[in-house]
């Protein structure tokens, strides 16, 4: 039922907004409309955090916003909504959507046998659009009519106990949209929420339904569960759930056997963190390129026990592992280069003879795969030394580097 809660009564104000959410808020409203803010940036005010970005649902349709909207476009065929441009700052509009299965003169949204929503792009009222939205804390509405609160599924009483909790029935709900069980473990590492019990019981088991999405729409929640400053516990969580393996099989048979990849994982993943929290830039290629390096080795050693040299072995593992993975979640080309070049300089850090150290050097990845190099150390994968070596020789002037080179022999 829905729950009004007025102006006076809450703590959400307009200048935690920014100008842009505010215009396209105040222009649909001059012009008619209805016009809310909600998910992230209102449950993210009521925790007393300032939002980043700002989702308006309204009862415009998308061809009603594009006129509105000089500075607009529509994107999304499987879920359309209207991206509002101001400067470098974009709004998404939503319009109202309705429930699925429902009958709207033959306007279904698509699902497929097993419950998987395939379209969602048939308008409704703004009632039966907070019922589709995921989680309850993500169903409030911001009405800039009023500036009161409408929470239409208790929202407000989980933020207060800090509970996750999915909409309607969990299993139902999964099997609509499997995205959902990775957004629900994001959330709760992000939010540090506990998870319903309801909300968590049926994960495990549906966690293969991750199987039938498209790895580029994984790829993109990959990003954001790893790069929100919680990738550590994430990591826990997905696998704790049983989700892990279907994003990454061959890395989880991987942890499996290797007793360093754990530590390594958990080291890459650990210092992603760190760096988000002192606002350093981090790079996807670094962690999915730790993630993936056990499995990566498990292959590169069966290669060189069947006779291949080592270089050529190593192409052929990474070829292989990368190969798999991107059947699961895939990764963009800018990221898969330069994290296949950080797996080359594994090879040739410890070959320094003659000019090859100064060539390691110079490399344009070198700075990440000196990085990645340390880490294995750390782990465990291999005896400390190389990495100690290469500290002493980036920072020293010519000289004291002949001398590191003579002492090598
Ligand atoms: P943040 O932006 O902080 O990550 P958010 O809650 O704003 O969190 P978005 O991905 O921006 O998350 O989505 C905006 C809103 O759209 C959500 O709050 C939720 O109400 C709804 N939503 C997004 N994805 C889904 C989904 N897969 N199923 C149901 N509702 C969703
Ligand atoms: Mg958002």
């Amino acid at each position: 039922a829905l729950r009004v809660i007025p102006r006076d009564d809450h703590d959400v104000s307009r200048k935690l907004f920014s100008d842009a959410a505010l215009k396209v808020l105040y222009r649909l409203h001059n012009a008619g409309f209805e016009a809310y803010l909600v998910g992230g940036s209102i449950r993210d005010s009521l925790l007393g955090k300032t939002p980043k970005d700002f989702d308006v649902a309204t009862d415009a349709t998308p061809e009603e916003l594009r006129d509105l909207f000089r500075n607009s476009r529509i994107i999304g065929r499987r879920f359309r909504i209207v991206h509002v441009r101001f400067g470098r700052e974009v709004i998404e509009v939503t319009t109202f959507r309705g429930r699925p299965g429902d009958d709207h003169g033959g306007q279904q949204s698509q699902q497929s046998q097993d419950g998987l929503l395939l379209r969602d792009n048939v308008w409704g009222n703004v009632e039966e659009d907070a019922l589709r939205r995921d989680f309850t804390v993500n169903a409030l509405y911001y009405n800039i009519a009023d500036f009161s609160i409408h929470d239409w599924a208790n929202g407000v009483r989980d933020i207060e106990s800090r509970t996750l909790r999915l909409i309607g029935d969990p299993a139902t709900r999964y099997r609509e949209d499997p995205v959902r069980m990775l957004r629900a473990v994001r959330f709760a590492a992000k939010l540090d929420f506990d998870m319903d019990a309801a909300t968590e019981a049926p994960i495990r088991e549906l966690a293969p339904l991750l199987l039938q999405i498209p790895p580029a729409r994984l790829f993109d929640e990959i990003l954001k569960l790893f790069l929100a400053g919680h990738a550590l516990d994430t990591f826990h969580a997905l696998r704790h759930h049983g989700l892990f393996p279907m994003l990454f099989p061959e890395a989880d048979e991987a942890l499996q056997v290797l007793p360093w990849a754990e530590p390594l994982m958990e080291r890459a993943l650990a210092n992603t963190d760190d760096r988000i929290r002192r606002d350093r830039p981090v790079t996807p290629a670094f962690l999915i390129g730790a993630i993936l390096w056990p499995a990566v080795t498990l292959r590169h050693q069966a290669l060189i026990d069947d006779g291949m040299p080592e270089v050529p072995a190593l192409h052929s593992a990474a070829q292989q592992v990368v190969g798999r993975q991107l059947k699961h979640v895939s990764i963009p080309k800018r990221f898969s280069i330069p994290m296949r070049e950080i797996w080359d300089l594994q090879m040739h850090m410890p070959k320094r003879h003659g000019k090859r150290a100064f060539q390691t050097l110079e490399h344009p990845r070198f700075r990440a795969a000196y990085d990645f190099l340390l880490l294995r150390e750390e782990a465990g994968e291999i005896d400390p030394g190389l990495g100690t070596w290469w500290t002493a020789f980036q920072d020293a002037d010519e000289h004291e580097q002949r001398r590191l080179l003579q002492k090598l022999g």
